[in-house]
């Protein structure tokens, strides 16, 4: 399977990291080696510092599909959740300041935990859900889809025409603004509306 991933997909999170908005969808990849699930404990690697949480909410694909336009995109999944983007920030900036691909930074071990997926029968309107984040009791990031720069229905469209999706593929579509470092101990707790979907501690 995929781990499809949007970058700069909120215009707080470029404001607070100083890019421009994006004038068509920003993607990268995670390898399958990346998924955390089942609220397993994630450890920090000891060969990374400054290592940071970003909150995003992540559709299913449910469906095998290829140049899917928006309109039909709905079709494509049936299931979100939130997962956390975790990045080893200080080596993606080194990254991106020498011009390379920032990979490693975003595709490490255990970088993608995912929360318990919710039927969008259930969670509603796609480009109308609240999801937030909280560390240790305390929101850290809140947002709506409905915040997101590409919509969901969108990103499908532009990346179907690179990647042929798969059953199982999921897309982790932005994070919003309220990023930040991740601490061992900490303990993350991540909600789609009021429902936690996602629980799990730092190593
Ligand atoms: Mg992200």
């Amino acid at each position: 399977m995929k781990i499809i991933c949007l970058g700069l997909n909120y215009r707080q999170h470029c404001i607070e990291t100083g890019w421009q908005f994006p004038v068509e969808p920003v993607v990268f990849l995670k390898p399958d080696s990346a998924l955390l699930k089942n609220n397993k404990p994630f450890f920090l690697p000891d060969f990374l510092e400054n290592i940071h949480y970003e909150a995003e909410v992540v559709v299913k694909i449910s469906k095998l599909g290829k140049s899917i336009a928006a309109k039909y995109a709905s079709r494509y999944y049936n299931e979100v959740t939130v997962g956390i983007d975790i990045t080893a920030r200080s080596l993606q900036n080194r990254q991106i300041k020498a011009g390379l691909p920032w990979d490693l930074a975003k595709g490490f071990d255990g970088s993608a935990p995912i929360g318990t997926f919710i039927p969008l029968s259930e969670a509603g309107n796609i480009d109308n859900l609240d999801f937030s984040l909280k560390i240790n009791g305390k929101t850290v990031q809140e947002s709506n889809t409905s915040d997101l720069i590409f919509s969901v229905d969108t990103v499908i469209e532009y990346v179907s025409k690179f990647y042929t999706l798969k059953t199982g593929d999921i897309i982790f579509t932005g994070t919003p603004s309220g990023v930040g470092k991740l601490n061992k101990n900490d303990n993350l707790v991540a909600y789609l509306g009021n429902k936690p979907v996602l629980d799990f501690v730092i190593k």
